[in-house]
């Protein structure tokens, strides 16, 4: 299969995922997603990716698994040939207060949120040091910047992926490979839609609205595409949430 450029977004199927593999498919890329487990969600969001006029193909695997990960990657590697952008996105919340949350809790979100960026990075980016060229987009959150009271583990793993983020700039840069992180605030997704208080925060939100996925997968897409000399930076995507 040839591909002149492609696009892999993890947590792709859903939300914020599936908006920014829409989003890089109007870009012009081919766009693989990849998923957990609802395979029919995954299974509409590439046919809406070939209704723009692209390849898009989705994988099932569970980003905290290293094997899996390594697995599929590779044969992603090998059916396509490049990886020219990744977005870091799949993520979950389990939350509880610190006193309450036992280790369970603490290991699956630092697992799939934070583990999941070493394992599916490195082999991306080997492969993206012989192109020498490659974006990376790790999806943190503004509660990763602020910390937030029930998400210790969240805010944790996602505290991680921007020490993470900057790390991967100073390393990689010599090599054209940038790597950037947006950090969502409030958006309306299924992770969001038991939200209790929500009237509460909208108050903290300048714009007053909750973000849409779109609001977000358009911040990835510039980083992605148009920052080409933006590197190590977390771009928060909150409404003025927090100025
Ligand atoms: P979402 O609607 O719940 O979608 C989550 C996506 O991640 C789905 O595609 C899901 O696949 C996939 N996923 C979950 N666990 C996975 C695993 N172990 N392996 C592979 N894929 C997995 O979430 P969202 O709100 O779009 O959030 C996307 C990212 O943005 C997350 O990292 C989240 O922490 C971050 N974020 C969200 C908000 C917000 O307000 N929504 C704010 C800040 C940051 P299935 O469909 O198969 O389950």
């Amino acid at each position: 299969m040839t591909t002149e450029k492609l696009a892999l977004v993890t947590g792709g199927s859903r939300g914020i995922g599936k908006a920014a593999a829409l989003e890089l498919a109007k870009a012009g890329f081919d766009v693989v997603i990849n998923y957990a487990g609802n395979t029919e969600a995954a299974q509409k969001t590439v046919e809406e990716i070939k209704a723009l006029g692209v390849q898009g193909e989705a994988y099932k695997f569970d980003v905290s698994n290293v094997e899996e990960v390594n697995k599929n990657i590779a044969s992603i590697i090998e059916k396509y040939g490049r990886i020219d952008v990744l977005v870091n996105n799949a993520g979950i919340t389990r939350d509880d207060l610190f006193i309450r949350m036992d280790e369970d809790k603490w290991n699956q979100v630092i697992n799939t949120n934070l583990n999941s960026a070493f394992y599916v990075t490195k082999p991306v980016v080997k492969l993206m040091m012989k192109q020498r060229f490659g974006a990376i987009i790790n999806t943190t959150s503004v509660v990763g910047v602020y910390g937030n009271v029930g998400q210790a583990n969240y805010s944790a793993a996602k505290a991680g992926l921007i020490g993470f983020t900057k790390s991967l700039a100073k390393e990689l840069g010599s090599r054209n490979i940038r790597v950037n992180a947006v950090a969502p605030g409030f958006i309306a997704t299924d992770m969001t839609k038991d939200l209790a208080n929500a009237d509460e925060y909208l108050k903290l939100i300048s714009l007053r609205r909750m973000g849409e996925a779109a609001d977000v997968a358009r911040a990835i897409k510039f980083l992605a595409v148009d920052g080409t000399y933006i590197t190590g930076q977390v771009l928060e995507v909150d409404g003025g949430l927090i100025i």
